[in-house]
């Protein structure tokens, strides 16, 4: 998609601070941290939602969690725990038309969010 800022991400034309990298999938920090660690998990190809996922594209998502446990892994977040946040359109507060996994961490989370 020629004006989506992650597929800008994805093909290097603008840069982020990675934190992985594999054929399916990029992660990098938020520009805008809502907490110690907020890394954004990005499927390469351009998805608006999980409501857009075609038959084949599910096995995407499993992907995408398997490399969110990594990375937790990595960032040493899983003994103290995180959170995993996928926002869906106008009213889930999705900014950025293109599927990503927020992994928030380093602090105690509220519940209910706002
Ligand atoms: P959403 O609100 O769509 O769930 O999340 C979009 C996220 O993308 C926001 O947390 C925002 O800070 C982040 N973001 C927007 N533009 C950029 C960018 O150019 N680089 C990075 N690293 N993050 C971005
Ligand atoms: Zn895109």
């Amino acid at each position: 998609m020629e004006n989506c800022i992650f597929c800008k991400i994805v093909k290097g034309e603008i840069p982020c601070n990675k934190v992985y990298e594999d054929d399916k999938v990029i992660a990098f920090n938020d520009i805008n941290p809502e907490a110690p660690v907020h890394v954004l998990v990005v499927p390469k190809t351009h998805i608006k939602s999980i409501m857009d996922l075609s038959g084949d594209e599910h096995q995407l998502i499993s992907h995408v969690f398997k490399v969110i446990s990594e990375i937790a892994k990595d960032l040493k977040l899983s003994e103290k725990g995180f959170r995993i946040v996928n926002n869906i359109g106008e009213d889930g507060g999705q900014t950025v038309p293109h599927i990503h996994f927020h992994i928030l961490g380093g602090r105690s989370m509220q519940w209910p969010p706002g």
